[in-house]
């Protein structure tokens, strides 16, 4: 099992070198060379294990290197899950949530980010590694506090976390400036998810600093979902969320189902391609975009236009306008042409837009919807699925069922669908309070019991304990000077 990079497919490395690695030298992903499949007898073994089983069986596929370990990693990370880490909860006629959120941090990327460090750190060992690596993470709020809790005191590793100083909610922010640890450091910067993300992107490519770190002994590495090794655990619940439905029985064998995603950065939907280039039967893949709805469009009318207006939404972790892994699905639209690939990256990167031809957007087409919401939408959709259903939401999963809507409106489309919902309701409680017509409280604390209150689910008593929580990082900087601030970190 070889990877090669979207921009340069000549050079093959293995998947313990892309996750070390995190990005190819020519700024672009790593891809597997080709997918592995799952027959339909492993889609019926699978449906007898325990999602660890399930991870570890697919996960395997990728990473041949580590088939020894991966039994006892997973086992490792979905421990600090409460309960199943992807458990399916019905809501309607043909309508399945996929809960993601009972992970240590509440968010869908804890899926990922708990097996990331052991991927790592046998990663490491399998091609003879022993530098310190140093994870850089751009966040949107999710991904930082994540990282954060599954990098923290991993030996041989230290973890940086940007975010954009206005663009997470309040108690995203508490959750990583509380973060305990000693190799990890937050910082703010003045700016958006974008700007982060650039400012980081750029890190990898400077050779001078690259140099500097080595130097140091020292080499970079990403969590973001431009890694390998955040993907490849999001491939598991897409087979995972079938098999569920198969055991229910809410569906035979081969029936093709939908999978509808709140999207930012396109590493959940595009984990959900890869499912289905590994067999798994599915219909469509319905889009799911804020106000920031430059996935839209693209998705209409073949055009990737990312410079455009930016707005801070309810739905923070899709504030994105540069969708980094969509690289990934361009690269394999064009039937894998790495220098096609480079091309487009490099209009993206000069002229902020570039178009596919009409024979790739067909294509595109044929598997994928993608629909947006205004914010009020996402408000109303919030308070009529608690008014409905009893099922409370949060902003970035309200995203998708309102997409959802139109999608249902515009095609009525009877196929059962999976809505992944990415976030849970407690991570963004102002803002859901309010849409059910109830009041944010003085504190983040009487919030949150507020929301108890009124919905009867569970707080977490990790939110509820954070507010009393020391503040460790409170740095806020420039986006101009996150080059000299992470070269400053890396030499204390
Ligand atoms: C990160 C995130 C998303 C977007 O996922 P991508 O993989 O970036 O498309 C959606 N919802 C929540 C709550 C998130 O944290």
């Amino acid at each position: 099992m070889k990877y090669i990079a979207t921009r340069n497919s000549s050079n093959a490395i293995s998947g313990t070198q892309a996750i070390v690695k995190g990005l190819s030298q020519e700024g672009g992903l790593f891809v597997p060379q080709t997918f592995p499949q799952v027959t339909k007898e492993e889609i019926i073994e699978l449906c007898e294990l325990s999602y660890n089983e399930r991870a570890s069986k697919i996960i395997s596929k990728f990473l041949p290197e580590l088939s020894g370990e991966l039994g006892e990693y997973c086992q490792k990370a979905y421990s600090l899950f409460d309960g199943d880490p992807a458990p399916l909860v019905k809501t309607d006629e043909n309508k399945y949530m996929l809960e993601l959120w009972h992970g240590p941090t509440h968010a869908f990327k804890d899926i990922a980010l708990t097996l990331l460090p052991h991927l790592m750190v046998g990663s490491k060992k399998d091609i003879g590694v022993d530098t310190k690596t140093l994870i850089l993470v751009a966040t949107s709020g999710d991904t930082g506090k994540a990282a954060l809790e599954g990098f923290k005191n991993v030996d041989g590793t230290a973890c940086l976390v940007l975010y954009p100083n206005d663009g997470v909610s309040n108690l995203q922010k508490l959750q990583m400036q509380t973060t305990t640890g000693d190799n990890v450091k937050v910082v703010a910067i003045n700016g958006n998810f974008d700007d982060a993300q650039t400012a980081v992107k750029q890190i990898f490519q400077n050779d001078d600093v690259k140099k500097e770190l080595s130097e140091s002994g020292i080499e970079l590495s990403s969590a973001n979902s431009i890694n390998w090794g955040r993907l490849v655990p999001q491939i598991v619940y897409y087979f995972s969320s079938y098999c569920d439905l198969l055991s229910s029985q809410e569906i035979d064998f081969g029936d093709k189902i939908n999978f509808c995603v709140p999207t930012g950065n396109f590493g959940n939907i595009l984990a959900g391609y890869y499912a289905y280039r590994m067999g798994l039967p599915v219909n469509k893949f319905i889009c799911a975009s804020n106000r920031n709805n430059v996935l839209t469009d693209f998705i209409t009318n073949g055009t990737y236009t990312s410079s455009r207006e930016f707005f801070k939404t309810s739905s923070p972790s899709m504030d994105i306008l540069i969708s980094s892994n969509l690289e990934r699905l361009i690269f394999e639209l064009s039937s894998r042409d790495d220098k096609l690939t480079a091309e487009r990256m490099e209009q993206l990167k000069n002229s902020g837009t570039y178009s596919i031809s009409e024979g790739e957007l067909a294509s595109l087409k044929e598997l994928f919807y993608g629909g947006y919401v205004e914010e009020e939408k996402v408000s109303d959709t919030i308070d009529y699925e608690f008014e409905e259903y009893g099922y409370i939401t949060d902003p970035h999963t309200s995203v998708a069922l309102s997409v959802y809507d139109d999608y249902i409106n515009e095609t009525d489309d009877m196929t059962k669908t999976v809505i992944i919902s990415t976030a849970s309701p407690y991570k963004f409680v102002d803002d859901v309070l309010k849409s059910i017509g109830s009041e944010p409280q003085k504190t983040e604390h009487k919030s949150l019991l507020k929301l108890q209150e009124e919905t009867a689910l569970p707080v977490p008593s990790s939110l509820l304990e954070l507010p009393k929580m020391e503040k460790l990082h409170t740095d806020v900087i420039e986006k101009t000077q996150a080059k000299e601030y992470i070269l400053n970190y890396i030499k204390k």
